[in-house]
């Protein structure tokens, strides 16, 4: 007999949004895998991050900081830094162990259990798994090739939805790649201030734009807008570090949360990681060299399946971050189907109808989500070509 565990409901009550990376069948033993989120090691500033944790640890009194508790909120000068390019006073930056922490952070702080909170059709679905932590019932608003549909979300409104929450990735979304419209960002701010909700800007893929403009975040001007962010796309998500800059009347709420979790982030990695982003321009010329690097890369995967797939697919050059979102245009094809032989032919990835978690998932169903982030262009083509011969070979 087995001792009955002590798990609280808070646990038990926790569902999968999504299987996640599911069984795929057989996979090629050479496959190239094409489905994480995680930047290209060599993009990383390596040496840098060695030089400056010798530098930190070197010296008696830094060292004794960085290895000494701190402060709730976080480094000052790290804050300072941050603030000054969100365009916001350092106090209002909480430094947190990532974008997923600080996502769950704003949600326990903010969102009751029984509030509506709205997500992305197709979503992140981490932040469906993170929203359950509150006990909020959730519903979705559609995304298109401009990003969240803020038409579709203003009738919703209209109709009564009274939402507590929205959660949004204005950039390089994940999984379509999509780049919410500079029209829709104001839209978006007027709604959220005219029918009092907060809006949750998670934007990890801000800086890794391959083409175009930048655009900026939602404005944190609002009282409504929080925006979580991380150095994950662009130091390492092994460091766990990220902040979130929340309006005034937020940030005793997160506090108060930390101080009864985490007391803090790393304040050795911190001290590592303010020395280093403070110094010349090199935050500055890594993601800009990384965003160099993956465009290239999309450029490779987008014209490989083009070539190869010609008017089965309908495929978009993402203007930034790490995911391509291809069309399969045959109504009659299971991506999930291709998924498999196409794992057995040799490349791994997600089929799209994984990130529509909440909401109709037919138009999702349709796509597949393909990372470049950390293939190589050669490697890429191998892997279109791969795609091609298993899709063939699933249409018969
Ligand atoms: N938000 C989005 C949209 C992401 O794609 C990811 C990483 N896949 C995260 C948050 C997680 O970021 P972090 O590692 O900083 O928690």
């Amino acid at each position: 007999m087995s001792t009955p565990t002590l798990l609280a409901e808070r646990v038990t009550g926790l569902v999968a949004p999504s299987p996640f990376g599911a069984v795929l069948g057989h996979v090629a033993d050479d496959a190239v895998h094409l489905t994480g989120g995680s930047p290209a090691p060599e993009s990383l500033p390596r040496d840098e991050f060695a030089h400056r944790t010798v530098e930190v640890l070197a010296d008696l009194d830094s060292a004794a900081r960085a290895l000494d508790y701190s402060g709730h909120q976080g480094d000052p000068a790290l804050r300072r830094w941050i603030g000054a390019r969100e365009g916001v006073d350092a106090s209002r930056v909480v430094i947190t162990n990532g974008a997923l922490h600080g996502l769950s952070m704003t949600l326990l702080a903010a969102v009751d259990p029984g509030d509506l909170v709205f997500v992305e059709n197709p979503v992140y679905p981490l932040a469906v798994k993170t929203l359950q932590l509150t006990g909020a019932r959730v519903d979705a608003v559609p995304v298109d090739e401009d990003g969240l549909d803020v038409d579709a979300l203003d009738r919703a409104l209209r109709s009564g939805a009274r939402p507590r929450a929205l959660y949004v990735v204005p950039d390089f979304q994940n999984p379509t790649g999509s780049v919410l419209a500079p029209d829709r960002r104001l839209r978006l701010v007027e709604l959220a201030e005219r029918y009092g909700f907060l809006v949750i800007s998670d934007n990890p893929y801000s800086e890794l734009r391959g083409s175009g403009e930048d655009i900026p975040d939602l404005d944190p001007a609002s009282d409504r807008i929080v925006h979580v962010n991380t150095f994950s796309k662009t130091l390492g998500p092994g460091l766990r570090l990220g902040w979130t800059v929340a309006p005034e009347w937020l940030v005793a709420g997160l506090l108060d949360l930390r101080a009864r979790h985490d007391q803090h982030a790393s304040s050795l990695l911190q001290a590592v990681v303010t020395r280093l982003v403070t110094r010349d321009d090199l935050f500055e010329r890594t993601v800009a060299a990384a965003s160099v690097l993956y465009n290239e890369r999309a450029v490779a995967l987008v014209d490989g399946l083009r070539a190869e797939l010609g008017d089965g697919v309908d495929v978009a050059l993402p203007a930034g971050g790490v995911f391509a979102w291809p069309r399969f245009t045959d109504p009659n094809l299971d991506v999930e189907a291709l998924a498999s032989a196409a794992a057995a032919e040799g490349v791994v990835f997600l089929p799209g109808g994984q990130f529509s978690v909440v909401g109709d998932s037919s138009a999702a169903r349709r796509h597949a989500r393909v990372s470049f982030g950390q293939t190589s262009s050669d490697q890429l083509r191998t892997a279109a070509s791969r795609i091609a011969r298993a899709y063939r070979r699933v249409i018969g």
